[in-house]
């Protein structure tokens, strides 16, 4: 049996370093204090359809859809934003006493694409959802999110690029001028942009076919059409990023995949040369409207999602690697008669708060040994008949090699104290 095309397993090294990740983007979430929340796996068809947008490629080409045996429509979420802003309104989240509500998910997104390096069928996403406010310190802040985890983990070269899309105003006036300009050229483009350019013109720029050529490059940019308000709104969010000191570029090109987005939108970039159109770490930005279009009262949003896998391999490439967690104490029982005093002494160890391994299958002394050479435990207890009897300990430090006896009452408290030397 294999498993399916487009996934892979975790195990050894890569579910270390995705565990480490895990929790620093916890202890992120905690200083940055966003509320955790989870949604399901599976949500109806139709909230993907009118959350993501018809004319994303998302929506058209990737979605996993099924049919549950009630003859529901069903769909493998395929990014998180749709259902978090579902369940805000769905639990009435807007009706909170403090706004913004300030939410972070993380979990597995399907989308049926080719499989190639840094494109997976099933893949995990981090991503947070602003609720309830305009204000572009907002976009700012979660801007400074990834960034920051970023940082944290060690990655360099990294390259925060921004656009505006304005709002609704704003962006009428640019899909016109947008419509205008391709008008002549539609019949020299990919089958993909013929569409887009019926039903969303601005999906155009997004076009991975069409990218390179002259006509894409001179198409006129948003900057120019940008009204008052919205221009405002993109000068103030440039302040708060030099003002935090993170580095961005204005880049005119970046869309985003998404139909929804007015005003901010960002991409965070690894500067791998090999990565090519995979470099893109995590993207994001403001959805003034989305909540509105889902059924909710008009809210304002902002987020963005950022992909596990390809950070898993920006760090790869850079060579970084977290040490695992090392390993408290060793347990081994001389004979099978002491080993239920194993089993008592694992378990006091573990609920004081050491991490314990032990001697399952009865090895030898010498087998043990060669076992506690590759855990490297900072301790080794070896449990013979005296020490059942007496009920006092045979420790090794394994780093110092010190031996000692210690009686089972004092041993929590001598191990606590030989760590903290
Ligand atoms: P791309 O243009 O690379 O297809 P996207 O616009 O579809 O990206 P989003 O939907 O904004 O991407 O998702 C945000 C992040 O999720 C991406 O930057 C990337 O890190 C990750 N991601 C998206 N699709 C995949 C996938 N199929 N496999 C692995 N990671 C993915
Ligand atoms: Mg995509």
């Amino acid at each position: 049996m294999q498993k399916p095309k487009g996934t892979y397993d975790v195990y050894g090294d890569l579910g270390k370093q995705i565990q480490y990740i895990e929790k620093v983007i916890g202890a992120m979430m905690e200083k940055y204090h966003y509320e955790y929340v989870r949604t399901p796996i599976f949500e109806s068809k139709e909230l993907f359809h009118r959350g993501v947008g018809d004319s994303s490629d998302i929506v058209t080409k990737e979605t996993y859809d099924f049919q549950d045996r009630a003859g529901r429509e069903m769909t493998l979420r395929p990014e998180g934003t749709a259902g978090v802003v579902r369940s805000f309104i769905e639990n009435k989240l807007y009706g909170r006493a403090t706004l913004p509500v300030k939410t972070w998910y993380y979990g597995p997104m399907f989308r049926y694409e080719r499989p190639q390096a840094g494109r997976y069928r099933e893949f995990y996403q981090f991503g947070v959802e602003v609720f309830g406010s305009n204000d572009p310190l907002i976009d700012a802040e979660i801007i400074s999110i990834p960034v920051n985890i970023y940082r944290f983990l060690g990655l360099k070269g990294i390259k925060v690029k921004i656009n505006s899309l304005g709002d609704e105003e704003s962006r009428t006036a640019y899909k016109k001028a947008l419509k205008e300009y391709f008008k002549p050229y539609v019949n020299e483009l990919c089958e993909d942009c013929k569409v887009r350019f019926e039903k969303n013109p601005l999906r155009m720029l997004d076009c991975k076919v069409d990218h390179e050529k002259e006509i894409m490059k001179n198409a006129p940019t948003i900057l120019s059409y940008l009204n008052k308000e919205s221009e405002e709104h993109f000068k103030h969010l440039q302040d708060y990023l030099k003002a935090m000191e993170i580095p961005f570029e204005v880049d005119e090109t970046i869309v985003r995949g998404l139909d929804y987005y007015t005003h901010t939108v960002f991409e965070v970039e690894a500067d791998i040369k090999e990565f090519g159109s995979q470099k893109v770490l995590c993207g994001g930005g403001r959805y003034n409207q989305l909540v509105e279009t889902l059924g909710g009262p008009s809210t304002c949003g902002v987020g963005f999602a950022m992909g596990m896998e390809r950070l898993l391999s920006a760090l790869e490439k850079e060579n970084i690697t977290f040490k695992e967690e090392s390993l408290d104490c060793y347990l081994f029982a001389l004979s099978e008669n002491e080993k239920e005093y194993v089993a008592y002494l694992s378990n006091l160890l573990r609920m004081n708060g050491f991490s314990v391994t032990m001697d399952y299958n009865q090895k030898s002394f010498k087998a043990n040994f060669k076992q506690v050479e590759r855990l490297n435990p900072k301790f080794v207890l070896i449990i013979g008949e005296e020490e059942v009897k007496d009920k006092k300990i045979t420790i090794k430090n394994n780093h110092t090699k010190k031996e000692e006896k210690i009686k089972e009452e004092h041993l929590i408290e001598y191990l606590d104290e030989e760590i903290e030397m």
